[in-house]
């Protein structure tokens, strides 16, 4: 498994996994987690959650399938944005950390831009990391602008998570740029597009000459970029293991001319789309 090497010199694999909508319905908790630990075993050991994400339930599950392998595991979770005070991170943080069932939390995410200054929140997450409960702070959901305005209130960004997917590429125009000239990693969140994939067009006839559907195909385009985490979320193992082959695809420059012309790179700026 290819890994992306975080600015502090760490390495994690390129190809993770995300849970939102899982922990929600106490009937599907074991597949849930069952996925995960499937995921695992295949080399994708990045899990991405957050305390919104079933109420807390998200975390629940990850609790679970990480219970006995922990150590294999780089957990990803998030703060929401109204938590994001100097007093609310710990508060939330611990809160989380009950819930995966473990004494740190690997990366630890502002989920979106809320009302709290980011100084504030940087403040908190330096304070979490000097405690030894976080070994990594980033952000989500963050544009060109507010990457600006973080890299001036001090370093140390581990991430930046946005939606990218083939449909949704505005932000090669300057985000990703900026995030590669800045060492900031960024984590492609949904990267199939929740599974709402056009079909019947470039990505299916590109999957055919690979021997694959067009949502693997989808995930190892946004792996083609090597500073680029992918953090698919996957309850049936038919797709966890399809997503897990993303990592092994290589795409022809063909292939890549072709998904251009079905779904263009962006001419201008746009805002920063969210899910
Ligand atoms: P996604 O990963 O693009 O798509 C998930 C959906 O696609 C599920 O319905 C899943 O079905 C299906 N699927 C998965 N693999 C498939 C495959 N190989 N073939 C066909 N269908 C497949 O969407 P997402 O869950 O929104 O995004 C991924 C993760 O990113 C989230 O779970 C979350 O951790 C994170 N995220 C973060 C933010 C943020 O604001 N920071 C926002 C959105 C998402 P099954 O589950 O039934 O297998």
């Amino acid at each position: 498994m290819r890994g992306v090497t975080l600015p502090g010199g760490e390495t994690v694999p390129a190809l993770g996994q995300g849970t939102w909508y899982m922990g929600e319905r106490a009937d599907r908790r074991k597949a849930e987690a069952a996925a995960l630990r499937r995921g695992l075993d295949l080399g994708m050991t990045l899990v991405d959650t957050a305390e919104m994400y079933g109420d807390g339930g998200a975390e629940e599950v990850v609790g679970d399938a990480i219970a006995g392998r922990r150590d294999e595991v780089f957990v990803v979770s998030k703060v929401y944005p109204h938590n994001a005070s100097r007093k609310g991170v710990p508060a939330a943080a611990e809160r989380s950390l009950k819930r995966l069932r473990t004494d740190r939390i690997d990366l630890y995410l502002l989920h979106w831009r809320g009302r709290h200054p980011l100084a504030e929140t940087v403040e908190a997450f330096e304070a979490l990391r000097a405690a030894g409960k976080i070994r990594y702070w980033g952000v989500s959901n963050l544009d060109t602008s507010d990457m600006e305005e973080l890299a001036g209130v001090g370093g140390g960004c581990a991430a930046n998570q946005i939606l990218y997917n083939v449909t949704r590429r505005g932000v090669e125009f300057d985000l990703l740029p900026w995030c590669a000239a800045h060492d900031v990693p960024v984590m492609a969140y949904s990267p199939i597009e929740q599974g709402r994939l056009p079909a019947g067009g470039a990505l299916d006839i590109i999957g055919k000459r690979h021997g694959v559907d067009r949502f693997t195909v989808a995930l190892a385009w946004v792996l083609r970029q090597p500073e680029v985490i992918a953090i698919p979320k996957a309850v049936r193992p038919e797709h966890v293991d399809a997503n897990r082959k993303a990592a092994d695809l290589v795409l022809t420059a063909e292939d890549l001319a072709e998904i251009d012309r079905a779904f263009p790179p962006p001419r201008r700026k746009q805002p920063l789309a969210m899910l």
